[in-house]
């Protein structure tokens, strides 16, 4: 059972129209990100009295510009410019700025602040690599990025049209695999959609697919579509699935507009989601400031995993200015509920939300290489990055755009315990849900176990 009622529905509804409507108009605005209503916060005092900034980690600027997509991946960002935590390392003009969707963020980190873009914000994966190599960007020009914090685990899921109940479509695509290469046969594939192409989302949907049988390239269509049109083009059958964060999948099932085949915390518990990143010029110029930044996240990222504060967190995420969706449509996510749909239990369990701060497997917030290494490894699986990334230069990309370091630099400054920060850069042996193994010493035998690959 779901906890909406027919007037948060509505009230959801009105409020979601507007923020697509304000993303279409966002959009056309290129290269200018949302105004005052969206950006700076005015409002937000200190959580504390106490400055712990000293003469020698007065930053060197007080400000910054960090963008966010409206998902729960956001809320270390948000809680440390709403709970004061920015403001209480010295970051007292951070601007926190709806981006219209990620290739806006992506325009906008182009440019930097001083062209009217952003310095940095949240990023999905490998995202920062592609900037940092121009792979994603106007005449791919090289953009070189730091990832400085993993942002959240979790969170994510996998929709799909209510016309394809009764399919067994879920987490083990094996049991549909059967009706989805059937679709394509007879010329009416399944469709399956993501808001950016080559990243999380995109992997996502491609590793779930993939572990079925299905091969994601051959088997169903994979196609892009905005956010802001998600769920008017699952009701109206321009695709039978998509990949998204919180609090979407959410209303796909409160609504009656179908259900959830899978959320990413039963594909890959504690898997790495997205990342806190910035413009190397802004990190190399503004050191402390950087680390100040990071400070004011860390600590937002523990007040998020305290569970008493996951009602107080949904008011101010669904707050106007940045996911202006009611409390009530967020409380349930935050606690670890989630009604699946189409007959399936619903999951109650705090450990399956959105998590920032640290996990049975270790640090969330540490950006631990081996997860990047996964991502390359994905990128390479299925053709987005040339096969020699690992041979060759995966190590010293990776050195060279991750400044675990720094967080660590930061974390100790903010007097973390030492068994907080992670003594080394790889988290060990990762294991997913269809009983694969990511090794990060031999990422090769990791794409020698999977059979649907494009190398
Ligand atoms: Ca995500």
């Amino acid at each position: 059972m779901s906890d909406f009622s027919s007037l948060s529905r509505r009230r959801f509804l009105t409020t979601a129209s507007v923020s697509a409507a304000g993303a279409i108009l966002l959009k056309g605005c290129a290269g200018n990100p949302p105004g005052a209503t969206n950006t700076t916060d005015t409002t937000a005092s200190p959580a504390t009295s106490a400055s712990p900034v000293s003469a020698q980690s007065t930053p060197e600027t007080t400000s910054a510009k960090l963008g966010f997509i409206p998902i729960f991946e956001a809320a270390p960002l948000i809680i440390a410019q709403e709970k004061g935590f920015f403001a209480k390392h010295g970051m007292t003009q951070v601007e926190v700025s709806k981006q219209a969707n990620w290739g806006a963020a992506r325009d906008n980190v182009e440019i930097g602040s001083a062209g009217g873009g952003v310095d940095g914000g949240q990023w999905q994966m490998p995202m920062p690599y592609q900037i940092s190599e121009g792979l994603i960007t106007k005449g791919n020009v090289k953009i070189p990025m730091y990832v400085l914090a993993m942002l959240n685990t979790q969170g994510n899921g996998i929709a799909i049209a209510k016309s394809q109940e009764g399919k067994n479509i879920g987490l083990d695509m094996s049991k549909a695999k059967d009706y989805i290469v059937g679709l394509k046969q007879e010329g009416k594939p399944f469709k399956a959609a993501y808001t950016f192409p080559k990243a999380n989302q995109d992997l996502w949907i491609r590793y779930w697919l993939a572990a079925g049988g299905i091969d994601p390239d051959t088997d169903v269509e994979l196609l892009t579509v905005p956010a802001a049109q998600t769920v008017a083009n699952m009701k109206t059958g321009t695709m039978e699935a998509f990949s998204t964060g919180d609090p979407w999948p959410a209303r796909i099932v409160g609504e009656g507009i179908g259900f959830m085949a899978a959320l990413t915390s039963q594909m890959w518990a504690y898997h790495p989601e997205e990342y806190f990143a910035m413009r190397s010029d802004w990190v190399d110029k503004n050191p402390k400031a950087t680390k100040a930044l990071l400070k004011g996240i860390m600590e937002a990222q523990q007040w998020c995993d305290v569970e008493a504060n996951r009602p107080e967190m949904a008011t101010i995420l669904g707050g106007a200015k940045y996911y202006n969706v009611p409390v009530d449509v967020l409380t349930p996510m935050l606690k670890g509920t989630y009604p699946m749909g189409d007959n399936q239990p619903e999951i109650k369990d705090f450990q399956k939300a959105a998590m920032f701060w640290k996990s049975p497997r270790g640090s969330i917030s540490f950006p631990y290489k081996s997860l990047d290494l996964w991502f390359l490894t994905e990128s390479v699986r299925w053709g987005f990055l040339p096969p020699n990334t690992l041979d060759n230069n995966a190590k010293a990309l990776i050195d060279k755009v991750n400044r675990s370091d720094i967080w660590k630099e930061a974390a100790k400054e903010l007097g973390i315990p030492d068994a907080d920060i992670p003594s080394s850069d790889s988290r060990g042996l990762e294991k997913l849900f269809d009983g694969k193994e990511f090794n990060p010493e031999n990422p090769k035998a990791y794409l020698d176990s999977l059979a649907i690959k494009r190398i």
